[in-house]
């Protein structure tokens, strides 16, 4: 219709709003695809970029529709290939051209995983973020190992510690804190220090003859499991020559390795292929 007379309005007088986006912190889980929540999956094939870490598994981003655009930011140990700040960046950049973005994650985005960095980056740039919860790696190996995190008698909490400092500097940990025989220690990111570790537990305290569980690749096919002690774990590991992440596990709860059946499947369920090899010692 054209403008009455005397009005010049412009032909298209619309306020261009340009709908930003929203980004979902996703937590990929350990590995095994089917322990990823209903709302990963439903996030995961609606979202239009992905933004993945090198810990997520191969066959969790098998679940990803082969349009969805992936963009890979992973970090291997000691390898920064992009930085947490560039990341960021990323994450703003696709969410503010209005994108649904998955910021897709190993394990838990809270667990070690720099979620909360991100949180605090993409709200500060007015963007919203939802997170989506995983299983974290020691709910999946305390899953496949059949070994609880807490049982009465053996202990009565669990604590998840970091076994990696900033720029390889020493550790430093509340060793006579974590020195309990009544709580489970899970050390996530403690391969490369694990003689560090299990020499400053049994320094401030922990008997040497607690038991250790390595996992490493869990709930993956490639899953290897290592039964050890205080004593012996920096040897042992070092023997195993692990390749992929590794969990280890400390405490009474470890002489519970091997008295549960791992898995109970209804007989119609098809087993997500596993082929273990067990290093006992
Ligand atoms: N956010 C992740 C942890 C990231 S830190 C989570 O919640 O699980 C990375 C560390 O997690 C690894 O060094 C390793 O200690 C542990 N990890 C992650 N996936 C694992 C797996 N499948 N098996 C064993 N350890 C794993």
């Amino acid at each position: 219709m054209p403008s009455p007379p005397g009005l010049d309005l412009p032909r298209t007088c619309e306020v261009v709003m340009k709908k930003l986006g929203r980004v979902f912190l996703v937590g990929g889980g350990p590995g095994d695809p089917d322990l990823l929540t209903v709302k990963a999956v439903r996030v995961l094939s609606q979202a239009d970029v992905v933004v993945y870490d090198r810990l997520v598994s191969d066959e969790v981003l098998e679940i990803i529709p082969k349009t969805t655009r992936m963009i890979r930011v992973g970090k291997a140990p000691k390898c920064h290939p992009v930085p947490q700040g560039e990341i960021n960046r990323i994450l703003i950049h696709e969410a503010a051209e209005g994108r649904t973005v998955a910021r897709l994650k190993g394990g838990d985005p809270f667990i070690f995983g720099r979620g909360s960095e991100e949180v605090l980056a993409l709200t500060a740039a007015g963007l919203c973020v939802e997170v989506v919860p995983g299983i974290t790696a020691a709910q999946g190996c305390s899953a496949t190992t059949g070994v609880p995190l807490t049982h009465r008698g053996l202990a009565t909490g669990v604590r998840y510690v970091t076994g990696h400092c900033r720029h390889d500097e020493p550790l430093d940990l509340d060793w006579e804190g974590l020195a309990d025989p009544d709580t489970t220690l899970v050390i996530y990111m403690g391969a490369a220090n694990i003689a560090q570790i299990a020499s400053r537990l049994a320094a401030s305290g922990l008997t040497p003859k607690t038991p250790v569980l390595a996992v490493n690749n869990g709930t993956t096919p490639c899953e290897r499991h290592l039964v050890s002690d205080v004593a012996n774990i920096a040897k042992d590991a070092a023997a195993a020559e692990f390749s992929g992440p590794v969990l280890f596990i400390v405490g009474r709860v470890v002489h519970l390795y091997g008295a549960a059946p791992q898995r109970i499947l209804p007989a119609c369920f098809v087993p997500f292929p596993a082929h273990r090899v067990d290093v006992h010692v």
